[in-house]
This record gives C-alpha cells, structure tokens and sequence, in this order.
C-alpha cells in the first residue's frame, strides 16, 4: 500500500486541526483513508491540499476540512447506520465507513458510483454499499438512519430525509441556493421535533432532482 509520505502527511493532518477538525478518531479515520485514491487525471498531485477539486461529471470532492467538520459534527458511534446522499468521489463515504457500522451512499451519476465501488473494493472497505438513485427521496428500503450527510446544496432539508432520521438522530446538510453561500445547518431530531444549528458557511454543488444522464 502506498500512501503519502510521511511529511506531507503530517501537513494534511496539521491543516485539518488547524482549521478546528480536533475530533481524535475523526483525524484517525482520515489519517487511514488516501484521499490521493479519489482523484484522479491532473489533479491528483493535489489531493493533500485542503482544497475542494474537480471530479467527473462535472462535480467536486469536497475540501478535507469540510469533510472532517462534518463528520465530526455528525458525532457517529460504531453502532451507527449512515447515509449519505452525494457519493461523488466515494471519499467521504471511505471516511464515514471507519467510524460506522454500515453506510449507505448514493449519487444520481453511475458513473460516480462506479468508480467509488472500485475504489472502496481496493482498499478493502467492505461496509459500504454505493448505489445510482435520486437521494432526495432518501433510502426508504433501509431507513430509519442514526446520521444522514447530504453533500449537496439543497433549498431547505429534503422531507424524506428528515423522516428517515431516527429520534435522537443528526443529520448535516447545507442549504442555500445554488452558487452562492450556503449554510452548514445540523438537524437534530428529538422526540417533540427538530432542531437546526447553523454551523457554518460552505459552498457545495447543487442538489438535483433525477438521475444523471450517464451509463
Ligand atoms: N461526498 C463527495 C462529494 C460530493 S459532490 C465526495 O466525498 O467526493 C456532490 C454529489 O452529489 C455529486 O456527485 C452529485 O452527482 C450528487 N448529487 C446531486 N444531487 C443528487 C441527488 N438528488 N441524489 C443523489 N446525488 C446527488
């Protein structure tokens, strides 16, 4: 297995603590996981930056830092069933399935998912299942979920979403719209209701209704 050297390692991993990912096993799980292995073509001598880069499709693997305060903030146990609408490059996924029992990832591009499956087979991740569906409408076939992360803009928290989070359950997802300023909001469900933080602001891609129009 070839990872990163050593110092631009412990670059990747001061940058993520210096811009507030503290969280002991959220940094362990991204030490584990070669985010070099999710980029591919020209940038890929970038993927240590803490920087957002293009991916197929036209979409984007998130910045490392904003991947680590979302899982943190998603505070996941290792009994946890997980959802994530946004597979994209499959690295945030890579990092959920480190610290959650099993996760669920879909994206609206088969491509996308295809490339993520390759990517999970060869570093032997074997908790997650990628699947091609329009996540808006969630995952009915396997909720209710202990966490959902959408990352993509959405308008307002989709309702289906919202119904499959379990009580006592988080979920993150940015809103705002499209190519503008989005907030970071935390949905928390209780037994009488949610409650929303606004964490932070982000820029995400857009939510998008359907499926993309790829094999
Ligand atoms: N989490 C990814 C980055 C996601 S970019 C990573 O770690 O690399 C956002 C992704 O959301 C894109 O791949 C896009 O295709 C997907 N997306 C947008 N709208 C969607 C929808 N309605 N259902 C599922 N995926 C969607």
């Amino acid at each position: 297995m070839t990872g990163p050297a050593a110092e631009i390692q412990m670059q990747f991993l001061f940058a993520l603590r210096s811009r507030g990912v503290t969280d002991k096993r959220v940094l362990g799980a991204m030490e584990a996981i070669d985010r070099g292995k999710f980029v591919r073509g020209i940038f890929a001598d970038r993927a240590y930056e803490d920087m957002p880069l293009p991916i197929a499709c036209g979409q984007t693997i998130s910045q490392p830092s904003v991947v680590g305060l979302m899982t943190q903030a998603l505070q996941i146990t290792p009994r946890d069933k997980v959802l994530e609408v946004g597979t994209g490059s499959g690295y945030q996924a890579a990092i959920l399935a480190k610290l959650a029992r099993r996760v669920y990832t879909v994206d609206r591009h088969a491509r996308l998912v295809r490339a993520a499956n390759e990517v999970f087979a060869d570093i032997g991740l074997t908790n997650i299942t990628a699947m091609v569906a329009d996540g808006s409408f969630g995952l009915p076939d396997q909720a209710p979920f202990d966490r959902i992360i959408v990352t993509a803009a959405a308008e307002d928290p989709p309702g289906p979403l919202l119904a499959q989070l379990k009580i006592g359950g988080i979920m993150m997802v940015p809103v705002g719209q499209s190519n503008a300023v989005q907030t970071l909001i935390r949905v928390h469900r209780s037994e009488t209701g949610f409650d929303y933080d606004e964490i932070r602001p982000v820029r995400f891609v857009p939510l998008l209704e359907g499926l993309g129009k790829d094999g």
